[in-house]
């Protein structure tokens, strides 16, 4: 294939102007070694530290290559790496066949440098099925590739913020989930939409930081009010001109009472494997008398439960819902406090709904459970609806808390590491 391929689509995709624009950045940014991005990094490092946060930044393993010893003092103080592409290239026009060997080859540099990695993220956000798939024969755990765009850009919004969108397949909050989502064992894990990049080049808001702020914090409030999980995106040599919109999110997420998670992208995979790992029993012990028993749940993981009286300590949660303090009780409802499905349910509808943590049976009389489904087509853009369509029934009901200790909702911070020094950045455009 054309080996200027790679660099000159997304050059079409970001339009000439915002072209010039990063180039002269790029020439502030990097030197001939990796001294400037080294201390753009630390204040990056520095500002998380600052509000007791680790963030998360995959690199291109060939520039990892070129500067393992920067990384690995970043991880032994406490920062995620992941795997950004062997080289900068857009992974969805390579065969799986290739995608496998890119992969091998970038894992190895890690080893070689000493730097661990458990996920992956797309070179330009574009990934198809086979990335996917090489990703679990190489054994990584997660993958942040999928942008998932919220809709609060408004009067900024910009035919370029739109052309980016297509260019990332990315997909809409409204009809999708903020939510980890394990795909044949990989921990999928959507990257939020607007990031750095597109605040500042696709909707020119560089000059304007209480703009770009108020974009994040919109994003963080709907993020906190649906209780799920903001992949916040920036690359560390846009740092400078998003440090105000990121100290401002971070004050937010970390504000007494906001009861948000912040966490690494590996400690939020990590979790969901292990929480997919819990079983939550639940048996009828007599007539209004449910039997609840969760076992194999890692620490933190919190039993909710709405409108039903339980024979255990409770304190109160969110949306209606009570925290149960033990891991097994009796709980007194007129209905099954689980979700019913009929028998024309497709099998993904209920696996998705077991994952995101509902209990679920097979039934034939709707009366007696507190929410019955009877839905004979679930696609990925039903999942938003059909979540709403649980939580807003009437009902006693038994769930699993989403995050650790019950948190209200999970931030993570993490920017791509495209470029180490002007040299690294100069042979990207051959794909190296
Ligand atoms: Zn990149």
């Amino acid at each position: 294939m054309n080996p200027l391929k790679p660099v000159l689509v997304p050059l079409k995709a970001k339009g000439g102007t915002a072209v010039i624009r990063r180039g002269l950045r790029i020439l502030q940014r990097y030197g001939p070694t990796p001294g400037k991005m080294d201390s753009i990094l630390g204040q990056f490092v520095d500002l998380l530290a600052q509000f007791n946060c680790r963030g998360t930044f995959p690199i291109t393993a060939s520039v990892l290559a070129r500067n393992p010893a920067v990384i690995r003092r970043y991880q032994e103080a406490g920062t995620e790496f992941a795997i950004h592409g062997l080289h900068h290239v857009d992974y969805s026009r390579l065969t799986l066949a290739e995608q496998k060997q890119h992969l091998a080859q970038a894992a190895g540099i890690f080893r070689q440098a000493g730097v661990d990695f458990a996920g992956f993220r797309c070179p330009y956000l574009r990934w198809n099925r086979d990335t996917l798939q090489a990703l679990r024969e190489t054994g990584l755990r997660y993958d942040s590739s999928q942008a998932l765009v919220w809709d609060v850009a408004g009067q900024f919004e910009t035919p370029a913020y739109h052309r980016v969108q297509a260019f990332y397949r990315a997909v809409s909050a409204d009809q999708h989930p903020s939510l980890p989502e394990i795909e044949a064992g990989l921990v999928r894990l959507p990257y939020a939409i607007p990031d750095d990049e597109s605040l500042a080049d696709r909707l020119h808001l560089a000059g304007s930081p209480a703009a770009m702020t108020g974009l994040w914090l919109a994003v963080l409030e709907k993020v906190h009010h649906l209780g799920e999980m903001f992949v916040l995106g920036l690359h560390p040599e846009r740092f400078d001109l998003c440090r105000q919109p990121l100290e401002e999110t971070l004050r937010q997420a970390t504000a007494p009472g906001a009861n948000v998670w912040t966490a690494t992208l590996r400690q939020i995979s990590d979790w969901w494997l292990a929480r997919a790992g819990t079983r939550l029993q639940i048996t009828q012990a007599g007539p209004g008398r449910y039997q609840v028993i969760c076992t194999g749940g890692p620490d933190g993981l919190v039993v909710l439960a709405r409108k039903a009286q339980v024979t255990a300590e409770t304190r109160a949660g969110e949306n209606g819902y009570r925290q149960v303090q033990a891991a097994e009780f009796t709980l007194l409802s007129d209905r099954h406090p689980v979700v019913g499905v009929s028998n024309r349910t497709p099998p993904v509808l209920v696996a998705y709904l077991r994952q995101m943590g509902y209990p679920v049976e097979t039934a034939t009389d709707p009366a007696a459970y507190s929410v019955y489904l009877d839905r004979p087509d679930f696609g990925p853009e039903d999942r938003r609806a059909l979540l709403a369509q649980v939580e807003q029934a009437d009902g006693p009901l038994v769930k699993l808390a989403r995050w650790p200790n019950a948190a209200s909702c999970a931030l993570a911070v993490s920017g791509d590491i495209d470029a180490l020094t002007v040299f690294d950045y100069a042979i990207r455009a051959w794909g190296k």
